[in-house]
């Protein structure tokens, strides 16, 4: 089956192209971009007012399959990807059991060859059990299709076993992605800590818990050369270390989460368990950097942190929920109402940071539209008026600070591997 994309405004920054012309699509790869093209018996995709882009990638999603499938599965969470305008997402080792030996990884490849509705890479956990101690068995993870390694959400403490994982990372060729978190700074606390923390009586997790762990690993990555992304970078300290870093030449890449980039601590709801995450909503300046980051590009990607929580977990008081938010579907209206609308950054560098970003980190091939590469394609709309409904979401879970917001411009439609799956009613 063929698909016709006529029309729209083709944006490939891979390729540096931005003109209104047509896309083909068939056999599941990009065939063709050219203006006036005929293809009999295709089906046709009217895109006359929208923007079509190579598949856009969310490089840091949890699935919670295996272990925790009352809150998502690789079925469920692939969908919501999908609704939310992404071909590709990477998934988090931090499932029961942890993804940490090639059996788990071959389980969740295979689990998402036959029920996902995107392509699923997963990540693959730094050590056995996320505990720290032990190197998992990485490079049979990677031979059973790990993309990166990882113990998002349980922060390597030890600095000798993280300078270990990094040398093996190098050797295999996988990125290090660590979640920058000093777990003795952060012990305790619930959000940022700041004066909204003190006006409540909350505990708080200071910014000083993440720089100390970037500066770390900035330490790290130069002795050993490994390829170190730094996860949902949120302070202005990380963000300008990571700057300083990439300028000394370091392979150091790091990614923003739409809701560290939008929202500050200033602008959560007192006690309302989704706007707790970790890292926590921080103060305004350092949401400001965070968006300074991403225009002057030392930020080279957005991801979501797609956390998904039952309602029975998250519906606790606020010291007792667990950290988190699904953010799949809400991502792409994030990024243009917070980054492109207000003229922070080009449409074009936010296609950027879906796609080539973090298609560099990982090496998967994609986000691009040149001939021959693979069929994924997202198509969205820039001025399109919706409003997020919660209740109507494709994740099992409805943690999301942004239910009832109306946006202005987001995904249209997803086109995997050849083949639509997702279009908005
Ligand atoms: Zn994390």
């Amino acid at each position: 089956m063929a698909i016709l994309i006529q029309n729209g405004r083709v944006m490939d920054p891979a390729s540096q192209t931005d003109r209104i012309t047509d896309v083909l699509v068939t056999g599941g790869k990009i065939a063709a971009v050219a203006p006036g093209l005929f293809a009999p018996g295709a089906e046709v995709f009217d895109a006359s007012g929208l923007v079509v882009a190579p598949g856009f990638i969310d490089m840091h999603v949890h699935l919670r399959e295996p272990g925790f499938e009352h809150a998502e599965t690789i079925e469920s969470g692939s969908r919501a990807a999908a609704a939310g305008g992404f071909t590709s997402i990477c998934c988090m080792p931090n499932t029961n059991p942890v993804n940490d030996s090639p059996t788990v990884t071959s389980y969740i490849v295979e689990r998402a060859r036959r029920l996902a509705a995107v392509n699923v890479f997963p990540i693959g956990a730094i050590t056995k059990g996320s505990q720290g101690e032990e190197l998992a068995a990485i490079g049979a993870m990677k031979a059973a299709g790990a993309v990166a390694i990882s113990d998002d959400g349980r922060p390597v403490m030890n600095s000798r076993v993280m300078r270990r994982a990094m040398e093996f990372a190098r050797s295999y060729g996988l990125p290090v992605i660590d979640h920058c978190e000093d777990l003795n700074l952060s012990a305790g606390g619930d959000m940022h800590e700041g004066l909204p923390s003190v006006r409540w009586g909350l505990h708080g997790i200071p910014s000083a818990s993440e720089d100390v762990m970037v500066a770390r690993d900035l330490v790290l990555a130069q002795l050993t050369g490994a390829r170190f992304h730094v996860a949902h970078i949120s302070t202005r300290n990380a963000v300008a270390m990571v700057a300083f870093a990439r300028r000394e030449g370091l392979t150091v890449t790091c990614e923003a989460t739409p809701h560290h980039f939008a929202l500050s601590d200033a602008q959560m709801l007192p006690y309302d368990s989704n706007y707790k995450m970790k890292p926590p909503l921080r103060s305004a300046c350092d949401c400001a950097a965070v968006v300074e980051g991403i225009a002057a590009g030392t930020i080279s990607a957005i991801a979501t942190d797609h956390a998904p929580h039952a309602g029975s977990e998250k519906m606790q008081e606020f010291e007792r929920c667990p950290f988190g938010i699904i953010g799949l579907e809400t991502a792409v209206a994030l990024a243009l109402e917070t980054l492109v609308h207000p003229g922070k950054i080009s449409l074009n560098h936010m296609i950027e940071l879906f796609t080539t970003g973090p298609d560099s980190v990982l090496r998967l091939g994609r986000g691009t539209l040149a001939p021959g590469a693979p069929g994924d394609v997202t198509i969205l709309s820039t001025d399109l008026v919706w409003t997020y409904d919660v209740n109507r979401s494709l994740s099992r879970s409805s943690n999301s600070p942004f239910h009832g917001r109306t946006f202005r411009g987001g995904p249209v439609a997803t086109i995997v591997n050849g083949q639509f799956t997702w279009r908005r009613a």
